[in-house]
């Protein structure tokens, strides 16, 4: 019995059943799909000596280089060009009155670039010594793992499969697509309906706007971007409205049929619109069907997401989830800290725990979000006495270029500790100057840090340490 082993004795028994571990399995690790998550964890867990796979069926980097943040910043930069071009005037400028846009070009350029990555992906696991299988895996049971008809055997299997968008079903849904497709289109449409008030749903409002599609943006609900905090959101809608998003809040989609010129999209107001596409951004679910999870005892939620512990680990000790499919926080960076912990949980100290708190995110729809730390309405709720500094301003562009745009920031305090609590901001370089106030936030920078700080002049980003005037 262990029980009357002395410490040698135990380490032997110890090194002997890492032995007969390493004899019995053929990975040490197997990672189903090459997401960010997926692909840092392998890389990782490899770079530690370990015998790793990774598995992928459809593309390498997963959502975010394939479909998602990569290809939609560079359409975000595309759709931006014409407010540029109308700037450029007043810097002396001259461009033709009506410059026009190849969605081809557009499209194919992005494309290769897309490629240019996904070989870099494949790069960096063959560099890592993983194995990499292009194929569908799936669970046969506790570390088993089958691909391209052959079954290893893995100590530990990490599912890392993400999430694929989700539509509802109604008359007509068959001919809406998810922002899949819209990396894809053959062509771009004249008129556009984007269904939903999230992320998805106001970044590709403003790119199809940006691109010069007539854009119809429809929103059950009556805040866009509800989960942030109102006073951002409501620049936002107030921003997309003045470069001619038309949104239409509380309203619904009954139907869509398609028409000898494209779709007839009618809704819940007795009302029609015709469009040449219909977007559905209405969130995303995990990619857990036909995994095989149900040959172990890992559990999923009713939504399909896998349910993990705060060490990623599922009910079943040899399966590990993270990322989009375990539906905590749907966002690239998260993923790839949650490898990160992870990889420390099951080969290095243990001692490594992510944080979910003070995520610096950013919705890249136009104006642009960057956001920080509660919400003001989170922040009543969760503290007696708050301070609200606000600043709203033209951005210096233009002053020489015109347009309407503005700049909005925000800072919310804790006046019993003056910790700066939220930080937020609307319009330009929202995403790029909030990420330095993410590490301010996290280090617990009081207001008084902030005002010590000297600013950079001239920018935008200055008045986040200028501020001084509590509008509430
Ligand atoms: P979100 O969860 O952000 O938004 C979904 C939207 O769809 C909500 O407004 C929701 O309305 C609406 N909706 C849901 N079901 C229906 C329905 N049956 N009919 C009509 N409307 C519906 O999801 P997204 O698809 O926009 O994005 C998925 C995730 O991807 C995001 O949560 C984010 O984490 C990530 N992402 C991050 C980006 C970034 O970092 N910049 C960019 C893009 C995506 P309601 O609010 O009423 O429920």
């Amino acid at each position: 019995m262990a029980g009357h082993l002395n410490s040698e004795q135990l380490n032997h028994e110890q090194l002997n059943k890492e032995q007969l571990d390493s004899e019995q399995y053929d990975y040490d690790l197997f990672v189903i799909g090459a997401g960010s998550g997926g692909v840092r964890a392998a890389r990782m867990a490899a770079s530690k000596g370990k015998k790793v796979a990774v598995a992928e069926e459809r593309y390498l980097g997963g959502t975010c280089v394939n479909v998602g943040c990569v290809p939609k910043k560079l359409f975000v930069y595309a759709s931006q060009f014409p407010e540029l071009f109308h700037a450029s005037a007043g810097y002396g400028w001259s461009v033709p009155a009506q410059p026009t846009l190849s969605w081809a070009i557009l499209r194919d350029n992005k494309t290769a670039e897309i490629e240019r990555l996904n070989g870099i992906y494949n790069n960096l696991i063959d560099n890592s010594g993983a194995d990499l299988f292009d194929g569908r895996a799936t669970i046969a049971g506790p570390h088993l793992v089958t691909v391209n008809d052959k079954a290893y055997r893995a100590r530990t299997i990490l599912v890392a499969t993400g999430g694929w968008p989700y539509i509802p079903e109604f008359p007509g849904s068959e001919h809406a697509i998810s922002s899949n497709e819209m990396f894809f289109l053959d062509d771009l449409p004249k008129t556009a309906v984007v269904v939903g008030g999230g992320y998805i749903a106001v970044e590709f409002a403003g790119i199809l706007n940006g691109l010069g599609v007539e854009t119809h943006l429809v929103y059950r609900g009556p805040n866009l971007l509800k989960s942030f905090d109102r006073e951002m959101s409501d620049k936002i809608k107030d921003g997309m409205v003045a470069k001619g998003v038309n949104i239409h809040l509380n309203t619904e989609i009954n139907e869509i049929t398609k028409t000898s010129t494209g779709l007839s999209v009618a809704l819940n107001n007795q009302s029609d619109m015709q469009a040449g596409l219909v977007l559905y951004a209405t969130g995303r679910q995990a990619n857990t069907a036909g995994l095989g999870l149900e040959t172990t005892a890992a559990v999923m939620a009713k939504n399909g997401s896998v349910v993990v512990d705060d060490n990623f680990c599922t009910a079943d000790p040899s399966i590990y989830a993270l990322g989009d499919v375990i539906d905590r926080v749907q966002l690239t960076p998260v993923a790839i800290q949650e490898a990160m912990v992870l990889v420390d949980h099951l080969y290095g100290e243990g001692l490594a725990r992510i944080d979910y708190s003070d995520i610096p995110t950013a919705v890249f729809c136009q104006p642009e979000l960057g956001t920080v730390g509660l919400s003001e309405e989170q922040a009543r709720a969760e503290y007696q006495d708050i301070a609200v500094y606000v600043s709203d301003f033209k951005p210096m562009l233009q002053t020489l270029g015109g347009g309407a745009d503005r700049i909005t920031m925000k800072l919310i305090v804790d006046n019993a500790t003056d910790k700066v609590i939220g930080c937020h901001m609307v319009g330009e370089h929202a995403a790029e100057i909030i990420q330095g106030m993410g590490i301010a936030l996290k280090a617990g920078a009081t207001k008084a840090h902030f005002d010590a700080t000297v600013g950079i002049h001239p920018s935008a980003a200055e008045e986040f340490v200028t501020m001084r005037e509590k509008a509430r």
